[in-house]
């Protein structure tokens, strides 16, 4: 997996301890203290340590002036170290897209009949987008230089104190929003035959990393120019004319945290809970409580499983009661999606309908999809029982998230009704009914075991 690991202190004995960025919660490898470091939608700050020094830097400038057949004899002007800050943004990309193509032939029409297909687009992304406006620094993306160093957990008290923090100009949101469009665009959904119907950028996760870069300014036949050199790879990378000039105003809109971890204990009994590196959902053994990982809160919720298959392997799943134009029942909802055949049972007529958004994570996003979108066509008549049961994947997705995909869902599903296109039948997270996690056991494997990688997108701005 292509996580960058992280490097902090153990709270209870002060050992340092290599996570995941990304990390939910973790137990001590010597003290055994169970911690607790993220939450979803708690943005977390890191930043690469750089051995570089004066010397090294200037030996990185005269590397390069002898590439150009520069002469080596300068004047040093400036040397200063930057930390510059970038969102690092992992998750899934959805992009429902329809394409005009070219019908079967049909004798009776001269010309051949234009039909819309559709395509249905999952994939996982991991990308680097700069937090700051400055464009003279010269680096738009870290690209996948950084994975051969752990990061550290950013602390004020271990920040390289003679270095420059840049100011963080962007906000989260319009990172995403780029990220997004970039993404989007890379991948080569703009294509002029195709329309992107729905599209949804599902975060798993979202970080400030600074990246260490020096500026190094020289003079040299009266000329004088400023080097950057990468403090990871030692090499000057880019080169503006003059002295670099930057004033930081310690503006920061990531609303970023340190690194603080808690206590990771049943909020009911103290009990130690599990550690997991991406669980949200915790049970607690001794007083057979469980709880949901919610804006940095313990949320009570039920352990509810499928009443059939006792002993197979649970899987989470987000269940949203859905409402579109008053149709809230299977029976009304089957005579709208009139090819869902399962739909028309009459056993299941009174049933909410209800959206199902697979909560764990696998290798096969689009194999996922499916799965979602199969389980909203059929309705399922779901017996649920509340016990205790060993599960058989984690509990990965907040549940903003899971209405966002949701939409997505819903949007699948319409596209082959050109009735359903209007807005009214639009998705509106207002008209959610109760939503509520169920464990379903599934006959196919979705193993996690299998390690999956993101797939690696490189950015041109
Ligand atoms: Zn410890
Ligand atoms: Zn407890």
């Amino acid at each position: 997996m292509s996580n960058y690991s992280a490097i902090f202190n153990c709270p209870g004995c002060g050992s340092p301890l290599e996570i995941q960025e990304g990390t939910i919660s973790l137990s001590c490898s010597y003290c055994e203290l169970i911690m607790r470091v993220g939450s979803p939608g708690r943005i977390l700050k890191y930043f690469f340590e750089s051995d570089l020094d004066d010397f090294t830097v200037k030996f990185a400038v005269e590397r390069h002036l002898k590439k150009k057949g520069f002469p080596l004899k300068f004047e040093r002007l400036e040397s200063r170290q930057f930390h510059l800050p970038f969102y690092r943004f992992r998750g899934m990309s959805y992009a429902l897209l329809s394409e005009k193509v070219a019908g079967d032939d049909d004798e009776e029409h001269l010309m051949p009949l234009k039909k819309k297909v559709f395509h249905r687009k999952c994939r996982h992304f991991d990308l680097t987008i700069p937090a700051f406006d400055n464009k003279s620094f010269g680096l738009d993306s870290l690209g996948v230089r950084p994975e051969v160093m752990p990061l550290t957990a950013y602390r004020k008290e271990i920040f390289p104190h003679e270095s420059i923090q840049v100011d963080i100009e962007v906000s989260p949101e319009e990172a995403k929003e780029k990220a997004m469009a970039m993404f989007f665009f890379n991948l080569g959904f703009a294509a002029a035959n195709k329309e992107c119907l729905s599209s949804e950028m599902i975060g798993e996760g979202l970080s400030v990393i600074y990246y260490p870069v020096w500026a190094y300014s020289i003079q040299q036949n009266n000329m004088s120019s400023t080097m950057f050199i990468d403090g990871l790879n030692k090499r000057v990378f880019h080169e503006t004319p003059g002295i670099f000039e930057y004033r930081t105003s310690g503006m920061d809109r990531s609303r970023a945290e340190e690194i603080n971890p808690v206590q990771h204990k049943c909020p009911n009994c103290g009990f130690d809970l599990p550690a997991s590196e991406s669980s949200l959902f915790y049970h607690c053994e001794n007083c057979q409580r469980s709880y949901l990982i919610e804006d940095d809160d313990y949320v009570l919720t039920d352990m509810a499983c499928a009443q059939y298959e006792t002993g197979k392997k649970f899987h989470p799943f987000w269940q949203f009661e859905f409402e579109v134009e008053n149709n809230d029942t299977v029976g009304k909802f089957s005579r709208m999606l009139t090819g869902e055949i399962p739909l028309i049972a009459k056993s299941k007529a009174n049933n909410p309908f209800y959206i199902y958004v697979p909560a764990f994570r696998t290798a096969n996003l689009s194999m996922l999809t499916s799965l979602g979108i199969r389980l909203c066509r059929v309705q399922p008549e779901i017996g649920v029982e509340k016990r205790n049961f060993s599960p058989g994947a984690e509990m990965v997705l907040p549940k903003s998230e899971a209405i966002e995909l949701a939409r997505f869902y819903w949007n699948v599903i319409r596209s082959k009704y050109q009735y359903l296109g209007g807005a009214e039948y639009d998705f509106d997270p207002g008209k959610l009914g109760q939503e509520k996690i169920i464990w379903l056991s599934l006959s196919r494997s979705y193993s996690q075991s299998k390690k999956f990688g993101f797939k690696k997108v490189k950015l041109h701005a």
